[in-house]
């Protein structure tokens, strides 16, 4: 009588969100926990952003919008595509969603029949096996090791793919590991994807902003302009702009895609939030200055925490190019203290260390963990002390 649906029972709930609520809870508990578990800046939204919607809000712009979003956000969306891609779409090639989870969450359902095979590099974001299982198809995760730059190469891809598969997705930088692909890798992977005709390409974009080595983003349909009408660029205003909590996405693909993403949102959401679509006008729209000051941020960050992790026994971790996670070797340091895995680490360092961080295995990537360095640098002090008090300096 009360089992949830089978299209369930591969599922548990998002593991970066679960251990972001217990070190909360633990916090409102009066225990001092360090908290570099969520992916989301700690910044305020810029000023300009919140100033608009709550002008939004003064209009009375409360109510339903179209199940796709304002005219005016479309069009943002696609001027941003275009400045910033050089990548040109239709308003019905647009749709804005509640976050881009939504938007990958309306693709997975859009596009996938039972049994259809969805390529996922790993590490990967938690959520794509998770939405592909609810889809009822198939996740295939590829294993991307730390020697290949946590990245996928051709071989790899090509010996993946057989005749059930029907989405692959790419995420670059990638949440957790931080790798970006180059122009030339994703010409490469394009190379094979251009012979097999019934593979869509997910391009999750969104910490196309968060990168600090001096490379251009690109994403595939940008290198491979043969394969646009196959990809669905995924993004959203969550991480450039520090918005998580507004949750506003977008997707940019062919119409029948995004015509049929429509329809399931349209029965779903309805449409996003009218004040989140006006913040997210201002943010498109306006100034890109508050972006920029804030990676800055995040790059003192990223050096400052990744040589301070380089002294530490036991870890390691090559410098990330993008997004804002470290993504450390533990192995030794698990061995060392005896534990038995990842999941056993990340235990440890939030019940003796108060360190709340998440564990490889979460991105299909056993042996790391994942510390998100978008938090205050006091924060990163500390978790540097503790980590090297509990495990040695070298
Ligand atoms: N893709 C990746 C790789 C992410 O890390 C996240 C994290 N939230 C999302 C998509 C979803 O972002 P949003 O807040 O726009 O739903
Ligand atoms: N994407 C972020 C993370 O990986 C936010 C949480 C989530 O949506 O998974 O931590």
């Amino acid at each position: 009588m009360n089992s949830a649906a089978r299209r369930l029972s591969a599922i548990t709930p998002s593991p970066t969100l679960a251990i972001s609520a217990k070190a909360k809870n633990l916090q409102a508990a009066g225990i001092e926990v360090l908290n570099l578990s969520a992916g989301e800046p700690d910044f305020d939204t810029p000023e300009h952003i919140r100033a608009a919607a709550v002008a939004a809000l003064a209009r009375g712009e409360t109510h339903y919008t179209a199940t796709d979003g304002t005219a005016e956000l479309k069009s943002a969306i696609l001027s941003k595509l275009k400045r910033e891609n050089g990548l040109e779409y239709a308003l019905d090639e647009i749709i804005a969603s509640s976050g881009a989870k939504q938007s990958l969450f309306n693709l997975c359902l859009a596009l996938l029949n039972p049994g259809d095979e969805v390529l996922i590099p790993a590490p990967h974001w938690v959520s794509y096996p998770a939405m592909a299982h609810i889809a009822q198809a198939k996740p295939c995760i590829i294993d991307c090791p730390q020697r290949q730059g946590f990245k996928l190469d051709s071989g790899s891809l090509e010996a993946a793919i057989t005749p059930k598969t029907r989405l692959l997705i790419l995420n670059s930088p990638n949440n957790p590991s931080g790798a970006c692909y180059t122009a030339e890798e994703l010409a490469a992977l394009g190379e094979v994807l251009r012979r097999h005709e019934k593979i869509l390409i997910a391009s999750d974009d969104i910490y196309e902003h968060l990168l600090y080595t001096n490379d251009t983003f690109v994403n595939i349909a940008m290198v491979v302009p043969e394969l646009k009408p196959r990809c669905i660029i995924i993004n959203g205003v969550s991480k450039a702009y520090a918005m998580t909590g507004w949750r506003l996405g977008y997707a940019a693909g062919p119409a029948w895609l995004i015509g049929a993403m429509k329809k399931i949102q349209s029965h779903s959401t309805s449409n996003p939030s009218s004040l989140s679509q006006a913040g997210a006008l201002a943010a498109l729209n306006g100034t890109q200055d508050c972006v920029a000051e804030m990676r800055t941020v995040f790059s003192r960050r990223r050096d400052h925490f990744i040589s301070g992790l380089d002294r530490i026994k036991g870890l390691s971790c090559p410098p990330p190019a993008g997004a804002f996670y470290a993504f450390v070797d533990c192995s030794t340091a698990i061995a060392a203290r005896d534990l038995e895995n990842d999941v056993a680490f990340a235990t440890w360092l939030l019940e003796d260390l108060r360190i709340a961080a998440v564990p490889g295995s979460a991105f299909g990537t056993a042996n790391h963990i994942r510390f998100s360095y978008a938090c205050a640098e006091p924060t990163l002090d500390a978790t540097l002390e503790r980590l090297g008090r509990a495990l040695g300096r070298r």
